[in-house]
């Protein structure tokens, strides 16, 4: 398949892995905007949030179970976000569904800010 998470997770494209399980990989985004900048993709190809359906967003909480878990590994205590962009408005580049986290700064909070 033509997209570049799925060939990250196939190992085609090298990454500096974070976390790893069954269903879902997490590796340092190539172009941080926050001190600390990680990707959380599912294995499976998903598109992006728009796609997720009935049948498969119990990934989603896989995710969110792997954020918090690598959350209290590296003790970010004093905060971290989580963004999902999703379309052209919001400006996603890769249609593969990811899940940014963000920490080691303290952030605004505007849709055009970002951090
Ligand atoms: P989006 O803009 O779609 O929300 O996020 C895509 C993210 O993927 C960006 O933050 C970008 O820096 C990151 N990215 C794009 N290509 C690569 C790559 O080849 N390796 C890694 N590690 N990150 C990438
Ligand atoms: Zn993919």
């Amino acid at each position: 398949m033509d997209c570049l998470f799925c060939k990250i997770i196939a190992g085609a494209i090298p990454s500096t892995k974070i976390y790893e399980d069954e269903f879902v990989y997490a590796f340092q985004d190539i172009n941080p905007i926050a001190p600390l900048h990680y990707l959380f993709i599912p294995k499976q190809h998903i598109s992006g949030a728009s796609a997720i359906t009935a049948e498969n967003a119990e990934i989603v909480g896989k995710i969110f179970t792997a954020i918090a878990k690598v959350a209290a590994e590296e003790k970010l205590d004093s905060g971290f976000r989580v963004i999902t962009n999703c379309g052209a408005d919001a400006g996603q580049t890769v249609p593969h569904l990811h899940f940014h986290l963000l920490a080691g700064i303290e952030m605004g909070w505007s849709a055009n800010s970002g951090v």
